[in-house]
């Protein structure tokens, strides 16, 4: 494994789910010191035994939809490795199930809090520190459901599209001071969050199959080293830009 992060400093949001957990591993395995940052404590401490990386590694319980929360976890990240280089802002939620007109308010704006509102919030709270320090990268999660659309995911689709333009709009802003921002589009990852789809909709992972040319659903870890890539010095000219890892998926 190359030590192509070396000395960077990163935070993951949402690090206590199935691509987060791997992202923080992948960012230590490439030699940084990684804030694992989740809603859930549980989750979280999943991902420090997981790593199992001593003190290249620690976990700071923090909401994405919190200013104060995410103001707070910048901070912890300062305290204990100096800097921050690296935000992959990852931390989401799914709703599937209801047509439009069916989806409450309530669970549309609670899916855009946190999906889409938490990614600005995020980046609200860690563009300060890089400014101060002079640069880094951000990452952010959207989706092949950032460029593209099925049934019964409105405002999923909604905020994932919401996230690329969000990177957009930041990348104009903040490219000429240093911190590159892009979006990562997975396709269909096998994690909690498809296990539990799978388990509401018997038959969802096989149809999803379909969707990508290339024969297989993705892992984690197919993310996680796109991720890792983006917070590299080695992606230094991408900014404003949007990586699909999909297996295919929008290329039909
Ligand atoms: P996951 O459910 O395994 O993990 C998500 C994590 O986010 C959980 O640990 C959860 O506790 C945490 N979280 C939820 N709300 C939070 C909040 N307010 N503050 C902080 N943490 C919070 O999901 P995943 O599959 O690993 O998804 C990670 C990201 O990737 C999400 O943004 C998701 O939309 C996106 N994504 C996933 C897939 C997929 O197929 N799994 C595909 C495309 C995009």
């Amino acid at each position: 494994m190359s030590n192509s992060l070396d000395g960077k400093v990163a935070l993951v949001t949402g690090g206590g789910g199935g691509i987060g957990r791997e992202t923080a591993k992948v960012l230590v395995d490439h030699g940084a010191r990684v804030v694992v940052a989740d809603l859930s404590e549980d989750a979280g401490n999943g991902t420090l035994e997981y790593i199992d990386g001593g003190d290249a590694v620690a976990f700071v319980r923090a909401d994405v939809t919190d200013l104060a929360s995410m103001q707070h976890l910048v901070q912890a990240a300062v305290d204990r490795y100096g800097r921050l280089d690296i935000a992959h802002n990852n931390a989401g939620i799914e709703l599937t199930g209801p047509d439009l007109a069916d989806v409450t308010v309530e669970q549309f704006d609670k899916v855009i809090a946190v999906n889409l509102t938490g990614v600005f919030i995020s980046m609200k709270a860690e563009i300060p520190q890089m400014l101060a320090q002079g640069g880094g990268s951000i990452i952010n999660t959207a989706s092949s459901l950032g460029q593209s659309a099925i049934a019964h995911q409105s405002a999923y689709v909604t905020s994932k599209h919401g996230v690329i333009g969000l990177t957009r709009a930041a990348a104009v802003e903040y490219s000429d001071k240093g911190i590159r921002v892009n979006a990562v589009l997975p396709g269909v990852i096998q994690t909690p969050m498809i296990d539990a789809l799978e388990e509401t909709y018997p038959g969802f992972k096989d149809a999803l199959l379909t969707k990508h040319p290339i024969g297989r659903l993705g892992t984690p870890h197919d993310v996680a080293e796109m991720v890792a890539w983006l917070g590299s010095d080695a992606a230094a000219f991408a900014t404003g830009s949007q990586f699909a890892v999909d297996g295919g998926y929008l290329a039909i």
